[in-house]
């Protein structure tokens, strides 16, 4: 019944969870397999910003609690929350590109790849995530730790304006003269805003014309060295050059002589985000001198890497359709002592698909720049981003239990971790160690000023 009434008010779909349709939906609506057993009354598909603003009238008129999804990729399912109005933005795609302003407005969720195809026509880029289908809608409020994202600044940093749907439910302007404390907030507050963003206006950035990428696999047997010398230079490296360690399923090439380290390899790449070939090739040149590099198993030196070759790589490495458990930690520790300890974990992984990822703040002494005052407060020098990533239901306890035992033994290297990419249900105080504790205490503060009813889902453990 009260379905019906919503549904006559907006150009949006009503779901309920008594409609045959509702439990495909539910789960196609997580891009994780792992779909958490939190089930929303409604499920409210909506079409314009004008159908978020009836949703949430509607949601307060008969005292529901939303939940808001954007593309659906947050790694715990975020957006499903038990007795909840669950507010789909999923449709809301549309871009508009103003070439001459150098910025984009941009409905919420809209893909990485979509994005930067768009803007390519222009010569334009924004530092997206590593996927082609990560939508921007809350991977902006993470605060968005997107290609290039040394030089670029984290994502969430290049919003200039937004339009955000407040508890109230007013739809309202939010830039640099009008309800500066929510652009404040929409700066990385994270999951479990308290409004509902229906449109951002980004900055944009010249595309790179030579994005290039060198790469080498190392026996995961040498990561302790490596990890060591790629801390060293990453101090000396442009912010235009990502530096990361993966350790990854080994590539057929490589597979047997990996066998002793579990299937795994350690594979050191730089990209380059630059214009020209020789400028690429020059800065990515110092890979070579790691000290352990005539052990390397193979490499792929000075490889052009546009975005699409890049979300390539992104797919292979984190494949869809699979089950997911991840979790993230900053830290200024020693990189061998982190990278040995997480090793051991991954000699005795359950699945052979699993992920480790170390990226290494590059720029001058590998400390990332001082942060403009926003939400988004907390880095590093390295982030450590570890996944547990197998197929059948059949194996969620073993990958869990092995998941949560790596995590622990790495926590201790913690300064802080990602709101967007932490276990933040199974550890609910990682979502304010994402923060520095005065950020955390404004968001809370404005969390009480903007929704004093407590309307949208927060944190798991909050009210
Ligand atoms: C394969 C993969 C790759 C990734 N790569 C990166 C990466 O490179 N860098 C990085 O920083 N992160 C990355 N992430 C994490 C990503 O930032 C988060 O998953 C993010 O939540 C994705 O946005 P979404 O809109 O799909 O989230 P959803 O799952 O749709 O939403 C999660 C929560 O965010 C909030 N939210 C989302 N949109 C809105 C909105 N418009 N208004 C109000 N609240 C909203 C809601 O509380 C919602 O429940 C990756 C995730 C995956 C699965």
């Amino acid at each position: 019944m009260e379905g019906k009434e919503l549904q006559s008010r907006i150009e949006g779909t009503v779901t309920t969870s008594t409609d045959a349709k509702y439990e495909n939906l539910r789960r196609e609506l997580i891009w994780n397999q792992l779909t958490p057993a939190r089930y929303p009354q409604m499920i409210v598909q909506v079409a314009t910003e004008q159908d978020v603003v009836e949703a949430v009238r509607f949601a307060r008129t008969h005292r529901m609690k939303v939940a808001v999804r954007g593309g659906g990729h947050s790694w715990v399912g975020f957006s499903l929350r038990d007795e909840s109005l669950l507010l789909d933005l999923g449709r809301l795609t549309q871009v508009s590109i103003d070439r001459a302003a150098g910025t984009a407005a941009i409905q919420p969720a809209v893909s990485g790849q979509d994005l930067n195809r768009q803007l390519a026509v222009h010569g334009l880029a924004f530092p997206v995530g590593h996927c082609p289908t990560v939508s921007l809608s809350g991977f902006l409020l993470n605060g968005g730790l997107g290609w290039n994202f040394n030089s670029w600044g984290p994502a969430c940093f290049s919003i200039e304006a937004a339009n955000a749907v407040t508890a109230d439910g007013s739809l309202v302007s939010v830039n640099q003269e009008q309800n500066t404390d929510l652009l404040w907030a929409i700066r990385g507050a994270g999951p479990g805003f308290f409004a509902v963003v229906t449109r951002y206006c980004l900055k944009l950035y010249p595309a790179p014309r030579a994005m290039t990428t060198s790469t080498y696999f190392y026996p995961l047997q040498q990561v302790e060295e490596v990890g060591a010398w790629a801390a060293n230079i990453a101090g000396r490296l442009p912010k235009e050059v990502e530096l990361t360690i993966f350790f990854a399923p080994a590539p057929p090439a490589f597979a047997e002589r990996c066998k002793a380290s579990n299937g795994f390899a350690c594979i050191l790449s730089a990209t380059a985000f630059v214009d020209t070939q020789s400028e690429a090739t020059a800065i990515l040149s110092i890979l070579d001198s790691c000290p352990v590099a005539h052990q390397c198993l193979g490499k792929e030196l000075n490889q052009p890497t546009p975005f699409d070759t890049l979300f390539e790589m992104g797919d292979m490495l984190w494949p869809g359709r699979r089950h997911y458990s991840a979790d993230t930690l900053w830290s200024n520790s020693s990189p061998a002592k982190l990278l040995a300890t997480l090793r051991d974990h991954f000699m005795r992984a359950p699945s052979p698909q699993s992920l480790a990822v170390l990226v290494f703040s590059s720029g001058v002494d590998g400390v990332a720049s001082p942060l403009p005052d926003a939400a988004f407060s907390m880095t590093a020098k390295m982030l450590l981003l570890c996944y547990a990533i197998w197929e059948r239901p059949a194996d969620n306890a073993a990958n869990i239990a092995w998941h949560q035992e790596t995590i622990a033994a790495v926590d201790p290297f913690a300064v802080g971790h990602y709101v967007g990419e932490s276990d933040i249900v199974a550890a609910p105080a990682r979502a304010e160690r994402s923060f520095a504790p005065a950020n955390w205490q404004r968001l809370q503060a404005l969390r009480r000023k903007y929704d004093p009813d407590g309307l949208f889902h927060g944190h798991f453990g909050t009210r």
